[in-house]
Parts: structure tokens; C-alpha cells; sequence
């Protein structure tokens, strides 16, 4: 990945058409954009509106890359790479509308850099809200759950995969609801040919998420990939690990092709149930098997069992009192 340019975003920022602007504090860094919330403002008017403002240092129109990168598909430049990504992320992510994805607003280009108007989420990642709580409780687990098959459905039936889906891209609105982000490594099923060998065969994802057919080298993998991240999730969240941890990438890989993980003791006070492991273990299976998303959320762990209707945001530190 290319480092990513870590200067201030200019004070305003002007979209073609009269729309402005206002930057503020820094969301968060990632592989090659570094996200700031911003006031959106018609002319000099400020509209309330909060978003997340993503900055991409490229001078290129983002049609214009989106042209030039099916030249640049066999570049093997890491800059290259970055910019196909780029432009497929946006292109992907441009067409979806559902509750739990992050809304794609526009995207412009102003001076060196190409911006990308999203959705706030001011709550952080289920990634960042683990880090402080170390383990999530049942009944956050089960609304989050049904939530991410709610968006993965709705991908699913577009023939999109997300191929990325980890606590870290899964972000949390001013309401604690679950919005999946970060369309990176998305890829569409149904695309041109050339596009779909360069996806299909690419080793990508963090290996604690990856599903052990994507280590089969040359070994096509498709929307199952996200159902098997679903079960990782579901057991990161409730353990506060995730099932195939170790330190390294190949003692991942080990673990990954073996297909052995293990639960922490099941006692009075750990954060786990009988119905829980039967979910997480009907998705970490070969990928024939695994359920759909309406499937899973027919299971057990989510009947007779408390949803809640809405999460506090005093969750993202601490465990909610359910009465
Ligand atoms: P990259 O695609 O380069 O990995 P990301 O999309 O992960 O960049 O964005 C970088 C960081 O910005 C994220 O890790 C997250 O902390 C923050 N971020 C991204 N999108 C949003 C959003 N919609 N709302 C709030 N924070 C966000």
C-alpha cells in the first residue's frame, strides 16, 4: 500500500456546483485515504449536515480513472493498484442504498486530491468498540448480527461480495447501527472477464477473516466467502478474539486449512451460549454449506431470545444494562 499523505485537509473544500466543505477533526487512517468529518454548506450557508469527507491524494477526475484504470489492469505498479481499487470501490459503492451501508453521497476531485463524500458514522467500528469492551453481550450481538445479513442479503442478491468484511469495516451511526463500509475489495460477480480472473485469483482480505477456500491458490471464491466472515464476527464479538488467532500469517493459514478452532470454557459467566456456537459453527464450515443470510437469522441464537430495539451509544464503552 502507498502511504498516505497524513497533511491537513484544506479548511474548505469546494464541490463543483456551489456545495462546501467545512473540514474537521480526523476520522481515521486507513491503506490509502485518510477520512475527516465535514460540515456540508450551500455556498457560505452551513446546512447542519455532518459527513465523513474520505481523501484520496490523486489529480485524476474520478471518470477519468475510472477510464484509464481498465488500461492500467495489468500495471503491476503499486500505484496502479491503488487506483483500480480506488476507482472500483467507488463504482461499486455508488449504486447501493440499504440502512446498514454506509451511504455513498459523490465524489469530485479539487486540487491534488479526489474526495469522497460519505455517510457519518461518529461511532466508531465494531473493531475500535471491542478494543474497549474486550467482548460484546449477547443481545448487542444478535441486533448487530441481523443487521450485517440485512446488508450482506442485499449485496448478495446485486451479485456483489464485499470480500472484506471484518469488525474494522463494519461502522456504527449516531443510533449504534451497524452500516458496512469500506467497498475496497467488493468485487461484482458479473463483470468483464479480464476484471473477474484479476479478482477471482488475488489473494486479499486480513487472514483472521479470510475463508480457507480463498487459500486454495487459483481456486475461484464467491459471495460464501462473506457468510464464513459472518461466523468470525459472531465469534470475535462474543469472545473478544477471533476463532483462528495466532501471530502469525501462516500459523493462521495452519489453523485456516485445518478447520479446528476452539471455544473458551463454557461457564455461568462467560459471554457465549449453546445456540451461539451452533451459528458460528454452521458458517465456519466448507462453503457449500453454509447458510444464507435469512437462514442465519432464523436460527435459534436469535429466537425466544432478546433483540434489543436500539443499543445506547454509552455502549461503545460499556456493557448496556438490559432490564
Ligand atoms: P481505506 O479504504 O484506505 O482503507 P477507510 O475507508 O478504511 O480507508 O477509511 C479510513 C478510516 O477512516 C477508517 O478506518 C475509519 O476509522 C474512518 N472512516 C471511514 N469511513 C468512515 C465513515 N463513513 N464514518 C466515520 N469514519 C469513517
Amino acid at each position: 500500500m502507498s502511504s498516505v499523505h497524513a497533511d491537513p485537509p484544506p479548511p474548505i473544500v469546494p464541490e463543483p456546483g456551489g456545495i462546501n466543505y467545512a473540514t474537521g477533526s480526523a476520522l481515521g487512517k486507513g491503506g490509502f485515504a485518510i477520512c475527516h468529518r465535514a460540515e456540508r454548506y450551500d455556498g457560505s450557508k452551513p446546512t447542519g449536515h455532518l459527513v465523513a469527507l474520505k481523501i484520496v491524494k490523486t489529480k485524476m477526475e474520478p471518470a477519468k480513472l475510472a477510464q484509464k484504470v481498465w488500461q492500467d489492469i495489468s500495471a503491476s505498479s503499486g500505484r496502479g493498484a491503488n487506483i483500480y481499487q480506488f476507482v472500483t470501490e467507488l463504482q461499486i459503492h455508488s449504486k447501493l442504498s440499504h440502512p446498514n451501508i454506509v451511504t455513498f453521497y459523490r465524489a469530485f476531485s479539487f486540487q491534488t486530491s479526489t474526495y469522497v463524500v460519505l455517510e457519518l458514522c461518529p461511532n466508531g467500528s465494531l473493531a475500535d468498540m471491542l478494543k474497549r469492551r474486550k467482548y460484546i453481550t449477547l443481545p448487542e450481538i444478535r441486533r448487530f448480527v441481523i443487521q450485517i445479513c440485512g446488508a450482506v442479503k442485499y449485496l448478495h442478491h446485486r451479485h456483489i461480495v464485499h470480500r472484506d468484511l471484518k469488525t474494522g469495516n463494519l461502522f456504527l451511526d449516531a443510533n449504534m447501527n451497524v452500516k458496512v463500509g469500506d467497498f475496497g475489495l467488493a468485487a461484482l460477480l458479473v463483470t468483464e472477464k479480464e476484471m473477474e480472473v484479476k479478482r477471482r485469483t488475488t489473494m486479499c482480505g486480513t487472514p483472521n477473516y479470510l475463508a480457507p477456500e480463498i487459500l486454495e491458490k487459483g481456486k475461484g471464491h464467491d459471495e460464501k466467502v462473506d457468510l464464513w466472515a459472518i461466523g468470525v464476527i459472531a465469534y470475535t464479538l462474543a469472545v473478544g478474539k477471533a476463532p483462528f488467532h495466532a501471530t502469525t500469517k501462516e500459523e493462521i493459514y495452519k489453523k485456516l486449512r485445518s478447520g479446528t478452532y476452539t471455544w473458551p470454557e463454557l461457564s455461568a459467566t462467560t459471554n457465549q451460549s449453546a445456540d451461539l456456537r451452533h451459528l458460528v459453527a454452521s458458517l465456519l464450515v466448507p462453503e457449500q454449506q453454509r447458510p444464507p443470510p435469512d437462514q442465519i437469522v432464523s436460527q435459534n441464537f436469535f429466537k425466544i431470545a432478546f433483540v434489543p430495539d436500539s443499543i445506547p451509544s454509552s455502549a461503545r464503552e460499556k456493557a448496556p444494562v438490559w432490564t
